[in-house]
């Protein structure tokens, strides 16, 4: 049977939109802009599990990278992504050409060129002055925890992928980006 021999990894809210912090995402099921252009590239996809619903739910707050820094988030990381990564050898020992990874920066899970930190913590009803901490918020230039510990696993395996991400302030140029880095 026909098929593209071509695998590409979505980060989980690319194609499921509802596991994002509620209030932040602008898209209401999915990403259709990569997908659309996924299909029409006969790329198939891996849909990597989500930590933050894993460890937290939909009810969770929004956190920095500093909140998930933390041994037991990075070994659910590493427990949720063995059965992909399984897979995506898998796949590679028998010739299947696996483009990349796409996450999502800014995210502290999830981020490859960008993730936030800040001084985040504490009981609610204890904080004075909240203004204060949200503006110990900054971007910087790091992965997220989630992807830290993916290219970790990889790394252990001998597997080489690229990286790359959607920033959803900047969605043309990301898909641009994705399109010159992995479709070329
Ligand atoms: S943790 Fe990753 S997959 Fe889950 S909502 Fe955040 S960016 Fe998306």
């Amino acid at each position: 049977m026909e098929r593209g021999r071509k695998i590409i990894l979505l980060c989980h809210c690319i194609l499921n939109c509802n596991s994002k912090v509620e209030g932040l995402s602008t898209f209401k099921s999915m990403i259709k802009n990569l997908v659309d252009i996924l299909h029409s590239e006969d790329v198939g996809v891996i849909q990597l599990p989500c930590p933050e619903m894993h460890v937290y739910g939909i009810k969770r707050w929004g956190h920095v990278k500093d909140q998930f820094d933390t041994p037991f988030f990075r070994e659910q990381c590493r427990i949720i992504l063995e059965p992909t990564v399984n897979q995506v050898k898998n796949y590679m020992d028998n010739g299947y050409d696996v483009l990349g990874v796409v996450g999502i920066d800014g995210s502290p899970s999830c981020g490859v060129n960008l993730t936030y930190r800040g001084n985040f913590g504490g009981e609610f009803s204890c904080i004075e002055n909240y203004k204060e901490c949200i503006d110990t918020l900054k971007m910087v230039n790091e992965e997220g925890v989630f992807i830290e510990e993916l290219k970790s696993i990889l790394n252990e395996k001998g597997l080489d992928i690229p990286f790359v991400a959607l920033l959803e302030d900047d969605m043309v140029r990301s898909i641009e980006d994705i399109k010159n880095k992995l479709f070329k």
